[in-house]
């Protein structure tokens, strides 16, 4: 029976992983999540953890008063959930934190040995060379949660590292807003970017999906992950959201994964790798799906592809630096204070003054992330 420390235990990924963990009886060791007490409180009782972290103090001291009744150790703060990602008895460590906050909780488990399941990106975007090398250097694997990605890895499987492999192609949805101009996004809202055509997620990755943006953070993510170079990474725009990726090798053979879009099965095939068990999944009918439809992404009126693209190319903090603009200019978005062209116009012009030093530790990563932020809001206060 496999055993899991699940951090982002209350958000879209946070639950799906417990759906799986409820069909196949796996052992919670720890659940941690950012103040949702309710949602934790009632995930406490169903899958009794050892231990449990909220990162807002306030909803923790609440969370100790009301499972006081259990045998839980109830943490608080970024610590709180560090410690249940790397001290707890979970052997992996299922990381579904919703962006940069996630990548010092990854590190931490990385070294403290345990396997790490990855649906927070920002962990590789950010951090990639720090959690890489402290992968290989304590002997960790990293599995790939994210749709796309469980795609690549499943159709990879048992080939060696990849001299023949020629393009790994990404598929991207296209979000709502596929085909508009800019013209015509210049006045979108909230309520419309939100309205994701085959994915049920999390707001920040919703928008993200919107801006292709996600797509950015899904291409550098992949470089890390499978040791390629950008250039040798494709998107394609695939509507029906069946194909979740494809390789391509030498003799241009192409190999798909395909599905239903249903977070469960990725999530599934990260706990049990190399194993492959029974998932909700619906089986796929290919004559129900009928059509199966490409195109190419719209690189002039959706540039946060390329923002990302350009930013691993240069590589130092560039990534870590387009990440975190991004993240405080979709919050600024969701909060009704910047339109949605001014996303990839603030990130541009936020992330221009960052180094492309190779050798930075986490700290820089950390300042980057508060520098970013900040000329992100300047930016927007004009
Ligand atoms: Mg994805």
């Amino acid at each position: 029976m496999k055993t899991l420390n699940l951090l982002g235990s209350t958000g879209s990924i946070g639950k799906q992983t417990l759906d799986v963990a409820r069909a196949h009886g796996y052992k919670i060791e720890a659940l941690a999540a950012y103040s949702d007490v309710e949602c934790i409180e009632a995930q406490i009782r169903e899958f009794k953890p050892r231990y449990a972290a909220l990162v807002d103090e306030k909803a923790a001291k609440d969370l100790k008063t009301r499972v006081s009744d259990l045998n839980v150790t109830v943490l608080s703060g970024l610590e709180g959930v560090s410690f249940c990602g790397s001290q707890a008895d979970g052997e992996i460590t299922l990381n579904s934190v919703v962006g940069m906050a996630g990548l010092k909780p990854t590190l931490d488990a990385v070294n403290a040995g345990k396997t790490i399941a990855l649906a927070n990106k920002e962990t590789l975007v950010a951090g990639g060379h720090l959690v890489t090398e402290a992968a290989k250097k304590n002997g960790v694997a990293i599995l790939p949660v994210d749709s796309e990605h469980s795609a690549i890895f499943q159709c990879l499987l048992g080939k060696p590292a990849n001299k023949a492999l020629k393009r790994i192609i990404l598929t991207a949805s296209g979000g709502p807003f596929f085909g508009k101009t800019k013209e015509e996004l210049a006045n979108v809202t909230l309520e419309d970017a939100l309205k994701h055509p085959s994915w049920s997620m999390g707001q920040k990755i919703t928008i993200d999906s919107a801006t292709m943006f996600n797509k950015g953070l899904e291409l550098i993510e992949a470089v890390w992950l499978f040791d390629v170079d950008a250039d040798m990474i494709d998107i394609v725009v695939h509507r029906e959201s069946i194909v979740h990726s494809l390789v391509e090798y030498d003799d241009n053979s192409v190999i798909a994964q395909l599905g239903h879009p249903d977070m469960r099965l990725p999530i599934q095939f990260a706990i049990t790798y190399p194993e492959r068990y029974p998932s909700p999944e619906k089986q796929l009918d290919l004559w129900e799906v009928g059509n199966l439809s490409f195109y190419k992404p719209d690189y002039e009126n959706f540039p946060c592809m390329d923002i990302c693209r350009n930013a691993i190319k240069k590589g130092g903090l560039y990534p870590a630096a387009v990440n975190c603009a991004n993240e405080e200019a979709n919050l600024l978005f969701r909060q009704g204070k910047i339109s949605f062209n001014q996303i990839p116009e603030f990130i541009s012009l936020a992330s221009e003054c960052v180094s492309d030093k190779k050798d930075f530790t986490l700290q820089d990563v950390l300042d980057t992330d508060v520098l970013m932020r900040e000329k992100v809001r300047q930016l927007a206060s004009k």
